[in-house]
């Protein structure tokens, strides 16, 4: 028998997986010259492409320890049930987080008003879909969608997960549309609180982080993703001192491994502060199980095996094993299962 080590599954509680197709083709100018190419990927997509690519993303996420994932999805409702058929057919848990849309993007991502989107959100729920709300941005949706979609999530106990604070020019464009920051409309629209989740906050402000940690929001961050789009990096150090929970997520899926994500935030905070250790390794290890599968509204996810034989591990004290893990190891420790 190898000599394997039981954890608690990965959570990766930000997946755009059609982004994965992206890889290598997409360098150059800034986050919004690779907009465009991600909307050129998101119109080309069927339900048909959806089933088949996801899948074999879904593996991907699965084999490197991913054991459930939330989909920020806003491909359409046909897409969103293939991205469904396709998390049974990897054997992973799927939080289909559906995005409202109301203005930009493309003509497929968009509703005609938050009714029409609860509506759609009610029929995936109906076909007995795992859901969560998922106002896409304030850049995507106004302060009347915000505020009804917030009140929903609260009546219904669901998830509700928004991109905020990811480039500058979304809170440039948000001062000037509200007078205030991202983070503070949403606080306004009702769109804070503990089941909900702040995508990025790269940008976030001293202000906007007291908000979110007096709420008791989530913040999930995308180190490889952010880094890979020049978005900038989380405030890492300022978000622990404050308390505020965090998850992570695979985002763009430029990288799949949970390990690069988790060492990438403790890499962020140790440049930032010039102290090693600024997170613990048992704060680390939660960011990536525990505080995600919470952040989805999920009661339990499948364990994994770590292969204590790999050579990544070899030479390492059984009691040095975690730290080893979120230093030095990449998936490929995770055993096949
Ligand atoms: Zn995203």
């Amino acid at each position: 028998m190898p000599d394997t080590l039981t954890l608690p599954g990965f959570v990766n509680a930000h997946s755009h997986t059609f982004q994965r197709a992206l890889r290598g083709r997409a360098g150059g100018g800034d986050f919004w010259a690779w907009r465009e190419l991600m909307l050129a990927e998101a119109e080309r997509q069927t339900p048909e492409s959806v089933r088949a690519s996801y899948a074999q993303t879904y593996g991907e996420l699965r084999a490197a320890g991913y054991t459930a994932v939330g989909e920020f999805h806003y491909l359409g409702l046909d897409e969103a049930r293939a991205a469904a058929d396709a998390a049974d057919a990897a054997g992973i848990g799927l939080v289909l987080l559906y995005a409202a849309y109301a203005r930009g993007g493309l003509p497929r991502m968009r509703q005609e008003s938050a009714a029409a989107y609860l509506r759609g959100l009610e029929s995936l729920r109906a076909d007995g879909l795992r859901v969560g709300l998922a106002p896409h941005s304030v850049r995507a949706c106004p302060r009347d969608w915000l505020e009804e979609l917030g009140r929903y999530a609260a009546a219904e106990g669901l998830p509700l997960h928004v991109h905020a604070d990811e480039q500058p020019r979304e809170i440039e464009e948000c001062l000037a549309e509200h007078g205030c920051r991202p983070i503070e409309l949403l606080e306004r629209a009702g769109c804070l609180g503990s089941h909900v989740t702040v995508v990025h906050a790269t940008h976030a402000d001293g202000t906007e982080l007291d908000r979110l940690a007096a709420s008791g929001t989530t913040v999930c961050a995308c180190p490889t993703t952010e880094a890979d789009l020049a978005d900038g990096f989380l405030p890492a150090a300022r978000v622990e001192h404050r308390g505020i929970a965090l998850c992570i997520g695979s985002d763009s899926n430029v990288r799949i491994d949970p390990f690069e994500e988790l060492r990438e935030l403790e890499g962020i905070a140790r440049r930032q502060t010039g102290r090693r250790g600024v997170f613990s390794t048992e704060r680390l290890l939660g960011f990536g199980s525990a505080e995600g599968a919470r952040s989805l509204g999920l009661d339990a996810w499948p364990e994994i095996e770590v292969d204590l034989e790999h050579a990544s591990l070899r030479g390492v004290a059984r009691a040095d094993v975690l730290d080893a893990l979120v230093s030095s190891c990449g998936a490929d420790v995770v055993s096949a299962s």
